[in-house]
């Protein structure tokens, strides 16, 4: 039997990185992964596909509003080639799974196994490769990394061909005209915004009182009040009963916040309620390995109930973002290596929601802090004064930094603008660095750009 340092299982943001690291620091890694490349949830139907189709609906939007900015395009009209977007789509992809799996020829102690693998024990496991027989592995450690799936509505009408996931969204043969989508979190907005931008009639279902529950109640609401401007039908409070067959698409049913009877079609009805951990078929049984329905228990060194067993990124729970489950992975893989680590907590975390505008999140809500018993500072800058958001002709916008009154270190910061997602950088920094609200003061940022927004308002907070 073949023995190896470490089995990494799962080739997404989470494993790669791990069995990279690994390898590199000369263990001897084999690596399995049980889809067709190297890169996971958010090379496949994650991250990439979504940003791609964001990046077409924002240049659409972009070419339509050029007269704004003295461009006149004339009587031309865009139109969307969903083909070549697609064909766009798959390029990236292929090119970034087949430039991962070129890193990993690199190292000579690296082997990566595309199959499915499944542990036989605490230290063997049976690895059933995509063509071929399978064979037996033995290790002295295993980082699990398998990553999540979408949940499904246990619904009347769920499994029909119209009704659709996240896995299957971004292989669609043409543009929808109608679209609903059930699910107002992170991937249901972003959804529920590019494909009405992209010119799909957009229906967005949503159970709870506000979109995107963990995000600042206050941005929450200015995004959902600028969805419903964009033109979705943004319902709230609404409990789907049942989806029923119709034509080339599907009638949701669905109980309004009135408790008014409701329906309403789409050519496909697009299901974002969330992620389970992948956990089923791996063997765990015959390990120590626990997990609950947030995914498998880990300690703050990330390791299993098992001895030697260890996992990360989204199988073990929220929060489920690529960068959190390569953050997981770096940290493991330096302390596996004997090599000082700081392992990642939610606290310092940062985060883009592709909305448009889009939402940048970091740190604590001002709940979140209230609840962790800062004494809580609030600094606003409204973005509709920011010479660069009005230069783009997008002075829409909030910023709200959070902090501790009595330490002054920056908790959180939140904000809502178009373009946010690259200010999330300085954000990253700071709160990793514990900085505090009057440093960031004194700091001297560029002009004019949005990250100006963190030293005016934290300047009038300033000691
Ligand atoms: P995964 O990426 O899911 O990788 C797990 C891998 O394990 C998979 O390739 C799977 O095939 C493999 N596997 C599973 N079981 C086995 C087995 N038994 N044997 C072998 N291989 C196995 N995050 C962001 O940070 N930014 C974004 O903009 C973003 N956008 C997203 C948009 C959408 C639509 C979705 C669905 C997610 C998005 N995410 C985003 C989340 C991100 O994709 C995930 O958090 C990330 O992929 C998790 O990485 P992972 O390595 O833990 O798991």
């Amino acid at each position: 039997m073949k023995k190896f340092d470490v089995l990494v299982i799962g080739g997404g943001p989470g494993g790669t990185p791990a069995a990279l690291a690994l390898a590199a620091g000369g263990r001897r890694v084999l690596l399995v992964e049980r889809g067709p490349g190297l890169g996971g949830t958010c090379l496949f139907e994650g991250c990439i596909p979504s940003k791609i189709l964001h990046e077409s609906a924002r240049r659409l939007i972009a070419i339509r509003s050029a007269s704004q900015f003295g461009v006149r395009i004339g009587d031309c009209q865009p139109v969307i080639d969903w083909a070549a977007i697609m064909a766009r789509k798959t390029a990236i992809l292929q090119h970034r799974s087949m430039a991962a799996i070129e890193q990993a020829k690199k190292i000579e102690t690296l082997t990566v196994q595309f199959g499915v693998a499944r542990l036989l024990g605490a230290r063997s496991a049976r690895v059933t490769p995509a063509s071929g027989d399978a064979f037996d592995v033995e290790f002295d450690k295993a980082i699990i990394a398998t990553g999540s799936q979408p949940n499904r509505l246990a619904l009347h009408g769920a499994d029909l061909p119209r009704v659709i996931t996240s896995d299957e969204v971004f292989d669609l043969r043409q543009l929808p005209q109608t679209l609903v989508v059930i699910g107002g979190g992170p991937v249901g907005v972003e959804m529920a915004q590019i494909f009405a931008a992209l010119g799909s009639r957009v229906t967005l279902l949503h159970g709870g009182e506000r979109i995107l529950a963990p995000v600042d109640a206050e941005i929450a609401q200015v995004l959902q009040d600028y969805m419903r401007r964009q033109g979705i039908a943004v319902e709230l409070g609404a409990k789907v009963s049942r989806i029923c067959h119709s034509g080339d698409g599907a009638f949701v049913r669905y109980h309004d916040n009135l408790e008014v009877d409701r329906e309403v079609y789409g050519e496909y009805i697009l299901e974002v309620v969330g992620r389970r951990a992948n956990v089923d078929e791996l063997g765990l049984e015959k390990t120590g390995v626990r997990f609950d329905r947030n995914g498998i228990r880990v300690n703050g060194q990330l390791e299993t109930d098992e001895p030697g067993i260890y996992a990360v990124g989204d199988v073990i729970g929220r929060p489920m973002f690529a960068h959190w489950a390569s953050a997981q992975a770096q940290a493991l893989a330096a302390s596996l290596l004997g090599k000082p680590t700081r392992f990642p907590t939610p606290a310092l975390n940062t985060a883009v929601i592709f909305s448009m505008p889009e939402i940048g999140i970091g740190g604590l809500t001002e709940v979140e802090a209230r609840a962790a018993g800062h004494d809580v500072g609030i600094a606003r800058h409204d973005l509709s004064t920011d010479a660069r958001s009005q230069i783009i002709g997008k002075a829409e916008g909030t910023l709200k930094l959070v902090y501790d009154r009595t330490t002054r270190v920056l908790l959180g910061v939140h904000m809502l603008a178009d373009g946010a997602g690259a200010s999330m950088g300085e954000v990253a920094l700071a709160l990793g660095a514990g900085v505090s609200v009057d440093t960031l003061a004194l700091s001297i940022h560029p002009h004019p750009t949005l990250s100006e927004s963190f030293g005016l308002a934290a300047r009038g907070h300033m000691r």
